[in-house]
């Protein structure tokens, strides 16, 4: 990418804003309602998808949004990924009416419960139990909290480049200036107590074999080791030699290790990323794909790790809560995805991998053929844009974000009707068929060209 003079920085800046107010000339219902939201909404959303043109949505169908205003874009969000089979398919729609006309939410038992549990428990071998939860931000904190309980040790050893949800013990990233070997720890955002980076984690470096030394060297301390088998911005299925020793190594140290599977479970393979590494951790986490499209997470592992929910009537057990745990209409939800996921696997995955790896390896055919800073990263269907042409090894390797090119390069192709959120991440879905992807390729070029003709790249 080329370095911009003062001069560049403010031509690029009312070019920016030029395409944006392009944009939102087309969708006076959404910049009415973002005024009227700003009055009572603290933020919309997450913090993290920050459009410069808010589209407000309307309605769903397939692979395509439609907006307040009727415009349609065929969406890469995916529900945050939540959306294996696309939007609104008709399983889980039927599934989910099914059960609003029986009530959703009660409680007491459902027998919803174990029939997703038996489809989760079906997925890999060492899913013997499941408890569900509500998001995955409360799987991993409740898989942080049995890790503690079952091993008596107190930290948690969390890498470069990861996130694993919103809870305290979550919020730690590695310090970009930090040695790569050895990555200081610091908290994400304020109001998180300094103990939890100095007691409770432990920063690691992704993919690298120096998180061997740590983990042994912090053996007695660490409880555990969570680690996306895939991470959400750096997508490889390199991995899997490293995930192995990783396994290995953490059971040489007494420390448990935990797959984060809330993004890769279900989605790059009904067994996730397990299933395509042929690897097994001591336990896994799931959310996103699990509910259909509603909230859930959930802990999977075997009997002899799930037993520590069983009761905190003894001071081993582990507190386990939430008032919409295995709610009915989520159970049914996830019921009606995974069942169509399960029946169909054979042929819906690889179907969507091979149509993800075809997105992607047109797309940076195209950007190398012109000469574009941009690539496409994926592993399946979770797919990365980037903004630079270097390979990316880790996390570090990332440069660019929210330049001026990539945030007009998001407006382009809303104006090109294809909707990725600001957070470079998309997700491909079984309703996307091979037209669809021509459009987003073609959506992609016509982006590519207009920031070149903007002088952006
Ligand atoms: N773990 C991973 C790998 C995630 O990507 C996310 C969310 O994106 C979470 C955990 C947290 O899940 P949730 O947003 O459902 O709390």
């Amino acid at each position: 990418m080329k370095d911009l003079s003062d001069k560049d920085l403010v031509n690029a800046a009312s070019m920016l804003d030029y395409s944006v107010d392009a944009f939102r000339a087309r969708i006076p219902t959404s910049m009415h309602l973002e005024e009227k939201a700003s009055e009572t909404l603290a933020l919309e959303v997450v913090q993290t998808v920050d459009f410069d043109c808010p589209v407000y949505i309307e309605r769903a169908d397939g692979c395509r949004l439609i907006d307040v205003d009727g415009n349609s874009y065929i969406d890469l969000t995916m529900g945050f990924g939540a959306h294996v089979l696309g939007l609104r398919p008709r399983s889980v729609e039927a599934a989910i009416k099914e059960q609003a006309g029986k009530g959703w939410h009660f409680g007491i038992h459902n027998q919803l419960q174990f029939q997703l549990a038996d489809l989760i428990a079906a997925a890999r071998p060492n899913n013997e139990q499941i408890a569900f939860c509500n998001s995955g931000t409360e799987a991993t904190m409740y898989a942080f909290r049995l890790a503690r309980a079952i091993t008596g040790k107190a930290k948690i050893g969390v890498f470069d480049g990861a996130y694993h949800g919103a809870h305290d013990y979550a919020l730690v990233k590695v310090d970009p200036t930090s040695c790569v070997t050895k990555p200081r720890a610091v908290l994400d955002g304020a109001g998180i107590p300094s103990w939890v980076r100095d007691e409770s984690a432990i920063a690691l470096p992704y993919c690298h074999p120096a998180a061997f030394d740590q983990i042994r060297e912090n053996k007695d301390d660490l409880a555990l080791v969570c680690v996306q088998p895939v991470q959400n911005n750096n997508p490889s299925l390199d991995n899997k030699e490293w995930l192995a020793e990783l396994i290995q190594v953490c059971h040489d140290c007494n420390v448990l290790c935990l797959f984060d599977e809330v993004v890769s479970g279900f989605r790059l393979a009904y067994g996730g990323a397990q299933e395509v590494f042929e690897l097994t951790p001591d336990f896994t986490v799931y959310g996103k794909s699990i509910g259909g499209g509603l909230p859930v997470g959930a802990i999977a592992g075997p009997r002899a790790i799930m037993e520590g929910f069983k009761s905190v009537s003894t001071d081993s057990g582990v507190f386990f809560g939430g008032t919409f745990n295995g709610n009915p209409l989520t159970m049914a939800a996830g019921v009606g995805a995974l069942g169509t996921l399960s029946k169909d696997r054979d042929i819906i995955y690889p179907a969507l991998n091979a149509r993800s790896d075809r997105l992607v390896k047109d797309i940076n055919t195209f950007a190398q053929d012109n000469e574009f800073p941009f690539q496409a990263v994926n592993a399946g269907s979770l797919i990365c844009f980037h903004f630079q042409s270097e390979r990316i090894r880790s996390f570090r390797d990332l440069n660019n974000r929210g330049s001026f090119a990539e945030r007009a390069f998001y407006v382009e192709l809303l104006n090109y009707g294809v909707l990725v959120p600001a957070i470079h991440l998309a997700f491909l879905s079984h309703a996307h068929n091979d037209t669809d992807v021509d459009m987003i390729v073609d959506a992609v070029k016509a982006s590519l060209f207009a920031i070149r003709d903007m002088k952006l790249i």
